[in-house]
């Protein structure tokens, strides 16, 4: 599974996809809903409090009920979509990445199914968090340069979007 901030690059490039059209925005990382969508990606590891990682909470149904909650704080279907589907990239990262030990993956169907699911694909690399792991640092900081440069890209693309000079006809 991801680090919290491969997680967090997921949930932005969902933000900064559902902002819209609107091209130059000043500082488009804190537009409320692209804030929204990068805790809504990131908060499904909560799970790890009560010890259920991998989970209810990493599931198509906690995704629509982050959305179902999204509208009803907003009466507005870009913020239930968006949140929905920033929630939904957190299992889908998890499933595409590695896993420490079984079961493996995430029960991503709840509650229709308590099945695990696991993508077998390895994309991301497992993080770990034994601090007295020697390997600790080295392979924490190998995980989080792939997702760097995985998911780098993507928002630094819709950042430069949205930010970037106004042409001719935009005016
Ligand atoms: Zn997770």
């Amino acid at each position: 599974m991801p680090s919290p901030l491969g997680h967090a690059l997921g949930g932005i490039t969902v933000g900064l996809l559902a902002l819209g059209h609107r091209p130059r925005r000043a500082a488009p990382l804190i537009a409320p809903i692209v804030l929204a969508c990068m805790v809504a990606a990131a908060a499904p590891d909560i799970d790890f409090l009560w010890n259920r990682h991998s989970m209810e909470t990493h599931s198509v149904g906690a995704s629509l009920l982050a959305g179902a909650t999204a509208w009803a704080a907003t009466r507005q279907w870009r913020w239930a979509v968006a949140v929905t589907v920033a929630w939904a990239t957190h299992p889908l990262l998890d499933w595409l990445g590695s896993d420490d030990g079984p079961p493996l993956g995430v029960v991503a169907l709840w509650p229709w199914s308590h099945e695990y699911y696991f993508g077998h694909l390895y994309v991301f690399d497992s993080i770990g968090r034994n601090m007295r792991d020697p390997n600790f640092w080295p392979s924490n900081l190998r995980a989080v340069v792939k997702e760097l440069v995985l998911l780098g890209p993507g928002v630094a693309s819709l950042l430069w979007w949205h930010t970037r000079p106004p042409r001719q006809t935009d005016r």
